[in-house]
């Protein structure tokens, strides 16, 4: 392309400026680094208020609840602390639910709307977008940093690159500090941190995530996704042909052609595709969504952005790439969501997970307790005449703290009596404390073989914690 041409082109057009940036443009398989252009637009908004919920993983456990970690993983006490739940492992069926609900939202989304997590959410494609951001701003633009990266060293670019890596490394750092905290302490990590008291393995959690973060966003970058990442392998298999993903509207597009500045454009024989590569040159992982759908899309639809602003330029309706089913693109029927089987299979898994995590969650006592009643023998009978039972207890203190219970009990045999009832039984906190308990009635009392008998411990000082079992009292053959 001539100098006048691409002068009068962008002057009058706006976009034939544009071809001149897409003759240096080299798709990448790998082998070089991909300089993507960040251009404005409906999609580019959408993936920086998503990528900001990240701001929950950096500030998030410095939350306190009560003067403690709101939300902590306490793996040394295996416990988890959300405000004022505990969860303990005896808890762990609510953790499964929860991946089970988590899994599949991630099937539901991606059978709907492809790899739209992975555009969106992703920890590597947004780590990998905010590590662009900050080389664009100490390199420059795309074009600028692809000369910089091929121009020879001197102290310009040493400066630049040693700027740029030296922010990387304390954004490493930053993420390497901000999933330990979950782990531990917060306040207590930072403290242990500037003092170099971290124990080994703080330190080794450290490292790996600094270095994995640095050479993942840093270096690895859409490889990451294309070759490391299993879920780009499996959402193939999850979608179909009414899946939503952005797509080229080649019947409206094709046969591309550049337009010119005086030059008569024939529409009858050109689409609206113009070739200017503007789509190619935004994509961060390099395809040209044009070729068709391809294993290393992420569905960001920063495409979709560029190319509608070049339609706005020429004067041509916005959508000819755009989220569209293949269905769509070749003029089948489209189905609504809930005319899908699949919707309802995932809507009523969904509403399954979520339900037992509702209850598990508002059915979760601070206090458990399991009674076993002595089978060798069933009851002893005493030298009073009375017979007698003999039951362990275990109770599981999910508080924070130890705490004293008594035992009491409801149903049963008429005169019955626990022995010792006044006897208060510690409870360790975040461990199940096992105790006996004894209960006797008089024989003339009892009139079945088995009578149904419900146990109560109650926490000495806030009589409302407390839980609840039933199990039986057995006596001799009537
Ligand atoms: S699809 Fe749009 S952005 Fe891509 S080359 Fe054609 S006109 Fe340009
Ligand atoms: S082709 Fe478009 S939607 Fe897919 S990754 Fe590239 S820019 Fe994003």
């Amino acid at each position: 392309m001539s100098e006048s041409q691409q002068k009068a082109g962008t002057e009058v057009v706006g976009v034939t400026s544009l071809y001149h940036e897409h003759e240096e443009w080299h798709v990448n398989s790998g082998e070089a680094t991909i300089h993507a252009k960040r251009m404005p637009g409906r999609f580019r908004t959408i993936k920086y208020i998503t990528e900001s919920f990240w701001l929950v993983f950096f500030l998030g456990a410095y939350l306190r609840w009560n003067g403690k970690q709101a939300i902590l993983f306490d793996i040394d006490n295996r416990q988890f602390h959300f405000f004022s739940m505990t969860i303990l492992p005896q808890d762990i069926w609510m953790l499964s639910l929860l991946l089970l609900l988590l899994a599949m939202t991630l099937f539901a989304v991606t059978s709907v709307a492809s790899r739209v997590f992975c555009g969106y959410f992703c920890f590597q494609s947004s780590w990998v977008d905010w590590f662009t951001w900050i080389e664009e701003k100490i390199e420059g633009n795309h074009t600028q940093r692809q000369k910089l990266d091929k121009a020879p060293w001197d102290m310009t670019k040493l400066r630049l690159k040693l700027i740029k890596h030296a922010i990387w490394l304390v954004i490493a750092v930053l993420t390497g500090i901000s999933f330990s905290i979950w782990f531990v302490d917060a306040f207590d990590y930072w403290h242990k941190l500037v003092t170099f008291s971290l124990p080994v393995i703080g330190w080794v959690v450290l490292f790996m995530f600094v270095v994995g973060t640095y050479i993942l966003a840093g270096f690895m970058r859409e490889q990451a996704c294309m070759w490391l990442c299993p879920y780009a392998r499996i959402q193939a298999v999850m979608g179909d042909a009414q899946t939503i993903l952005p797509a080229y509207d080649e019947s409206r597009g094709e046969p591309r052609g550049k337009i010119r500045r005086g030059q008569p454009v024939d529409e009858s024989k050109t689409g609206d595709c113009i070739d200017c590569y503007q789509c190619v040159q935004v994509c961060p992982t390099g395809i040209d969504i044009r070729q068709g759908q391809q294993l290393g899309c992420i569905t960001c639809g920063l495409c979709i952005d560029a190319c509608d602003s070049i339609m706005d330029k020429i004067g041509r309706p916005r959508g000819l790439i755009r989220y569209a089913s293949l269905d769509e693109l070749e003029g089948r029927p489209v189905k609504k969501l809930y005319q899908h089987p699949r919707t309802w299979v995932y809507v009523a898994i969904l509403l399954l997970a979520l339900s037992g995590i509702v209850y598990g969650l508002t059915h979760l006592g601070a206090l458990t307790l399991r009674v076993a009643p002595e089978r060798q023998p069933l009851f002893v009978r005493m030298s009073d005449g009375s017979i007698q039972n003999k039951y362990t207890f275990k109770v599981l203190n999910k508080t924070d703290k130890d705490l004293y219970v008594k035992v009491s009990a409801e149903g049963g045999i008429k005169d019955q009596i626990i022995v010792d009832a006044d006897q208060k039984q510690l409870a360790i906190h975040g461990k199940a404390t096992a105790f006996t308990v004894f209960v006797k009635a008089p024989e003339v009392s009892i009139h079945k073989e088995v009578t149904k008998l419900q146990f109560r411990v109650e926490n000495v000082e806030e009589p409302t914690m407390a839980a609840e079992y039933t199990t039986m009292f057995n006596g001799p053959k009537q």
